[in-house]
């Protein structure tokens, strides 16, 4: 048994509002939990998306009566917000940009809005981005032209991982994050799982992607899952929509990188806990930690997970790392298969909290 600080994860979808068939933040954060997250930052695709006051007040509103663990949430940047988006800035965790296909409808084409975004977002809070491929470079500019920090989002290729690294070495501030299904997996490693189970995204890449992340992981940051829960029977049915869950399997899944070398321990607490803290301006709650068996296998099940959604991808397979205890603010949270942590319980860490009433 080994006792690390209380993990923290820079980009989950809990769904809510309007997806909470999927994820709640009761269930999101019990996952979290499950998985020695004490600190989750919550995406704003939902639906509607967080894109001004009343949504965000909604789901602040939602996240404070039933959330476990510590949290932020994102504001999302549409066309029409513009103008008013930093408005919010000390509500929120940070801005999220999205600048290629995800779920939902927030992806931001014009570049007239992109770059208002860019300009009016305050320096000082974090501004994250799902920039794949050429959008990458063209988010990387706009940062420096502006001359602020920007954080990318799951980045999963080669040419993307060669194009931060660059930057980096240009002086640019920016930082990154990588996801475990990313880091381990290939698009060929899911074959035995219908088409629908596969789609998550970023894609699934090829080997030497993969191999790409770990040549050049000094310039990955942080890891964060993307937990991105849809139900068995939505990833089954016509449109199967994209994304894994994954707040209860990263640390074992992470742990096979520990366990043959290419990861030191010291790496996987830099980037589950400090680093995600440091890009995002959080502190840690005090007396949290998370004991975690290692050295004998455990099998996944779904049945067994607290997430919502009722499947995973990763069914069956064998880790060698679990979470047995999850101690939250000196309180016993998660101990061994029960969350103990109440709803309601979890701390709103944007650095305005408490002094908005939620709308
Ligand atoms: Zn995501």
């Amino acid at each position: 048994m080994i006792r690390l600080p209380g993990l923290f994860d820079p980009h989950v979808h809990f769904r809510e509002p309007g997806g909470e068939h999927k994820e709640d933040f009761d269930s999101g954060t019990a996952a979290a939990l499950a998985g020695g997250f004490t600190g989750v930052l919550a995406m704003p695709n939902t639906q509607p998306p967080l894109t001004d006051g009343p949504s965000l007040a909604k789901s602040l509103g939602a996240a404070r009566a039933k959330a476990r663990c510590d949290y932020g949430v994102f504001l999302g940047a549409g066309t029409e917000n513009t103008s008013t988006a930093a408005t919010l800035a000390d509500r929120v965790c940070g801005l999220k940009l999205y600048l290629d296909q995800t779920f939902g409808p927030l992806r931001l084409d014009d570049l007239g809005a992109l770059q208002a975004h860019v300009s009016s977002w305050p320096r000082d809070r974090p501004l994250a981005a799902h920039a794949e491929g050429r959008s990458l470079a063209a988010v990387l500019f706009l940062a420096a032209v502006h001359d602020r920090p920007v954080h990318i989002c799951h980045v999963s290729r080669r040419e993307e991982v060669i194009l931060i690294r660059a930057a980096k070495e240009r002086g640019f501030r920016v930082t990154c994050e990588a996801a475990p299904q990313h880091l381990l997996f290939t698009a060929g490693d899911f074959s035995h799982l219908p088409a629908g189970r596969r789609e998550v995204r970023p894609r699934l890449n090829e080997p030497l992607d993969r191999q790409a992340l770990w040549d050049n992981l000094a310039v990955i940051d942080c890891f964060a899952t993307d937990h991105a829960p849809h139900t068995a029977a939505e990833k089954d049915g016509d449109a199967p929509p994209p994304g894994f869950p994954g707040l209860e399997t990263a640390l074992g899944l992470l742990w096979f990188a520990v366990d043959d070398g290419r990861l030191t321990l010291d790496g996987l607490v830099d980037r589950m806990v400090t680093q995600p803290r440091k890009i995002f301006g959080m502190t840690a709650s005090p007396e949290t930690s998370i004991e975690v068996e290692v050295g004998t296998t455990w099998e996944v099940r779904a049945r067994e997970l607290q997430t919502k959604c009722g499947w995973t991808p990763y069914e069956g397979m064998r880790l060698t790392a679990r979470v047995r205890r999850t101690t939250l603010g000196g309180r016993l949270a998660y101990d061994d298969g029960r969350v103990l942590a109440p709803p309601g319980s979890g701390r709103d860490l944007a650095p305005g909290a408490g002094r908005h009433t939620p709308r």
